[in-house]
């Protein structure tokens, strides 16, 4: 069954058609000091330039929270019920909000994912991610990183 399909606009239109052009995941990235940030903003919040460009990152982050929808008002989403909607925070530091497969039961928090986009329409890409094969550790897990004895 068919998902509504929004338009977006402005900037926002802009990251959408980067991602579309790509084929990849792009987050937009000051062109002054080189900082990543999402979701589309006019103005760098660390140096104020208005230079930015979109750019694709490795789609590689860790879970910092989800939520479980165990009904929809958009019958496409509905016949999925239960699922997850993700807040992954990239490697690269940007946090997005993405849709995933990854049942709920088996979502934890600080699990390796692989985010990627869909285009539903010329204008709009959906987020997705997938998880990781490798469940590398994580910045949520850090007695597990660079302790040689592991
Ligand atoms: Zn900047």
């Amino acid at each position: 069954m068919r998902t509504y399909v929004p338009t977006p606009e402005w900037i926002v239109l802009d990251w959408h058609h980067a991602c579309i052009a790509a084929e990849l995941l792009c987050i937009q990235r000051c062109t002054g000091c080189g900082r990543w940030r999402h979701p589309p903003r006019r103005f760098c919040p660390a140096c104020q330039s208005d230079q930015a460009a979109f750019e694709p990152v490795t789609g590689s982050g860790s879970v910092l929270s989800f939520a479980v929808s165990h009904r929809s008002l958009d019958p496409g989403w509905q016949a999925h019920a239960p699922y997850a909607t993700l807040l992954v925070e990239l490697d690269e530091g940007p946090r997005l909000l993405a849709a995933t497969t990854t049942p709920p039961g088996e979502i934890r928090i600080g699990q390796r994912h692989a985010v990627r986009t869909e285009a539903l329409s010329e204008n709009f890409v959906l987020v997705w991610a997938d998880p990781a094969s490798h469940d590398e550790p994580t910045s949520m897990a850090p007695r597990a990183r660079g302790n040689p004895h592991d």
